[in-house]
């Protein structure tokens, strides 16, 4: 990057990209019965005017996290909107130069400095308030866009504070079309068989792909309520509760549904590929491959059994194959 776009790029930080704008409609009651309807909150402070005020308010509020849905606009008006030559347009198309095409929501911090009633009508202000050096990252390379959003009330006042930060980046270059290969070739040439995409794992699901390493499939049960979940989480939807211990799956599940992959293709697998929902004995569900079975044989409630793939030194993963062929 030359010092001239870095500092083209650096003239954005404290610009305001969004003037003050109203919301489309004051805070209503209707919006915010579709909201927590949709959030299923059941805190009746939101929506019950006397269990409102049995906690010292003079009526119902709105949830806090509605402030960004006050200010809105909507499909039409948004895409309207774009591409209208405005500093936000003229950040993106900045960014664009440097190659920063693609982008991505990283994190919004919140404060809420009081709440909001109905009638009240917010409006939101954007400013640029950081630009990152470029950074190495797992989708690419790229910056940092923090801008913060002010929310104010119909008489100016500041009702919430938001830090919004985006990702642009530039994104890896996509593998190569793979060439057609049939399993013969695979098997030849195993070296040149490219590897799987690898999982993204957390402190939630290591100890699931640790255990996969030793060919043993693990659900996760809440220690609570003795609900099993898959995929691994940190909380229990049941119950809530962050206590869990894990059980070996039995290996016995049958299809629950399945699609037949034909492009896009990776060469890391074999095409057609058979991505499938199966249903554990145990109850729970995981999406998986099915091997040993072409695309006409597969059947809804199929009996399948678990098998294991070693994609790699590190990664091994459940596949399921017809029952039939057990021991195959
Ligand atoms: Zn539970």
């Amino acid at each position: 990057m030359s010092a001239a776009y870095e500092d083209r790029l650096r003239a954005f930080v404290g610009r305001e990209i969004h003037p003050l704008r109203p919301g489309q409609d004051p805070v209503n009651v209707p919006m915010i019965r579709h909201w927590v309807e949709a959030m299923e909150d059941d805190n009746p402070i939101h929506l019950d005017e006397e269990a409102a005020r049995a906690t010292g308010r003079d009526g119902v509020v709105a949830p806090a996290s509605m402030a960004q849905a006050w200010v809105m606009r909507g499909y039409a008006a948004t895409t309207a909107a774009e591409g209208g030559g405005g500093p936000a347009d003229e950040l993106t198309d900045l960014l664009a130069e440097g190659g920063y095409t693609s982008v991505v929501a990283t994190d919004s911090e919140f404060e809420f400095h009081r709440e909001l009633v109905p009638g009240d009508h917010v409006a939101v202000r954007e400013v640029v308030e950081s630009i990152s050096p470029e950074k190495a990252t797992a989708l690419g390379t790229g910056r940092f866009i923090t801008s913060l959003r002010t929310y104010h009330d119909q008489d100016g006042e500041v009702v919430a504070v938001q830090r919004w930060r985006l990702l642009r980046f530039r994104p890896k270059a996509k593998p190569q079309e793979p060439e057609e290969r049939s399993e013969a070739d695979a098997a030849e040439r195993p070296e040149e068989r490219a590897s799987r995409p690898q999982p993204a794992i957390n402190r939630d699901n290591a100890f699931w792909f640790e255990a996969a390493r030793e060919h043993r499939l693990l659900i996760q049960r809440c220690a609570a309520c003795r609900t099993l979940r898959h995929p691994p989480g940190p909380c229990c939807p049941e119950c809530g509760s962050f206590e869990w211990d894990t059980v070996r799956a039995s290996g016995d599940a049958h299809v629950y549904s399945f699609v037949v992959n034909h492009h896009p293709r990776h060469p890391a697998f074999d095409y057609p590929l058979i991505v499938a929902v199966v249903e554990l004995a145990e109850g729970t569900r995981l999406i998986t491959n099915l091997v040993g079975v072409s695309p006409e044989e597969v059947e809804i409630d199929m009996p399948v059994v678990l098998d294991w793939v070693d994609a790699d030194p590190e990664l091994s993963l459940p596949v399921f194959r017809p029952v039939a062929q057990e021991g195959h």
